[in-house]
């Protein structure tokens, strides 16, 4: 793997094809990377629009953070290339956003559902346990490498946490994702992996959901005062009540009363097995 660590790449190494997604800052497009002169791998590039210093300044903190990265479940960056204008090389995820896959599936197996969840979680432990929090948790952010390998990315909004105060206290409410977000973070801009917990139950409600919008139509303010009320997202169609179960825990209010990832990976992957085995 040593030729794939996060590197400075020079211009000529990157070979720009047709466009796969637009960016904040400008789009993503395919492309090969050129690692050596018998080794190319197929890439997905983050390019930046107009050379605008603010994303530049995004995208070399975003590639900053992903260089610390190594782990199956999370997309891997595999260098930056400043050319005429900055790019952020990253290993490429073929099928796209989970998101879409769950809108085009619609008979996805509990299994494979499950499955999705438990690679999500296992990355997320990762980060948990390299104290980043990832701030942009949700089934578009998620991507597939195939219909049974899934990877986290999008780390735009992510950030180490502090060891002194344990959470990022943010600027923002920028762009922010609102309904994926808990209430400490809409309330008072804290967040850790807690609260990255939240996110993650909102991602396992998109799953058994078709990648439907969650809470409708509703507005922030409503999202809100829904929340504080003891409303949650409800249940949805044909889904395991253990599996809706682990998605309340993930929405306590208290954050400490939220499992963390490790705890979650556990709980998934026995459910896995069970559905696995059965083939439900
Ligand atoms: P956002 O405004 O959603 O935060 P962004 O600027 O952070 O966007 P990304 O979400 O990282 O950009 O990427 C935009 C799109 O590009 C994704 O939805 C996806 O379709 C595509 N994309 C990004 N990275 C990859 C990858 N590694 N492999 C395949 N497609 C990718």
């Amino acid at each position: 793997r040593e030729d794939v660590l996060a590197k400075d790449l020079r211009p000529d190494q990157v070979i720009l094809e047709g466009k796969l997604g637009s960016g904040q800052f400008g789009e993503v497009r395919k492309g090969i990377c050129l690692l050596s002169r018998s080794k190319s791998v197929p890439v997905a590039v983050k390019t930046l629009k107009n050379n605008d210093p603010a994303g530049e300044k995004e995208i070399l903190s975003e590639a900053s953070l992903m260089k610390r990265l190594n782990h199956q479940h999370i997309v891997r960056m595999i260098g930056v290339c400043k050319g005429e204008s900055l790019m952020l090389v990253m290993e490429l995820a073929e099928l796209g956003p989970l998101k879409k896959y769950l809108e085009k599936n619609l008979t996805m197996k509990k299994w494979h559902q499950v499955e999705m969840m438990v690679q999500i979680c296992d990355g997320m432990s990762y980060l948990e346990s390299m104290d980043v929090v990832h701030r942009d948790l949700a089934a578009r952010n998620v991507l597939l490498v195939s219909e049974h390998f899934a990877k986290i990315s999008d780390f735009g909004m992510s950030r180490m946490v502090d060891n002194n105060s344990e959470y990022y206290r943010a600027h923002g409410p920028g762009r922010w994702p609102l309904m994926w977000y808990a209430p400490e973070c809409l309330y008072f801009h804290k967040f850790d992996s807690k609260s990255d917990v939240w996110s993650f139950g909102v991602t396992m409600w998109e799953i058994m959901s078709n990648g439907t919008r969650p809470y409708e139509r509703k507005k922030p303010q409503q999202i809100l005062q829904f929340i504080e009320q003891g409303n949650r997202l409800s249940k949805p169609r044909d889904c395991d009540d253990r599996i809706y179960d682990i998605m309340l825990s993930c929405w306590e209010l208290k954050k400490e009363n939220r499992p963390n990832f490790k705890n979650l990976k556990d709980k998934l992957d026995h459910l896995y097995n069970e559905f696995y085995r059965s083939k439900r």
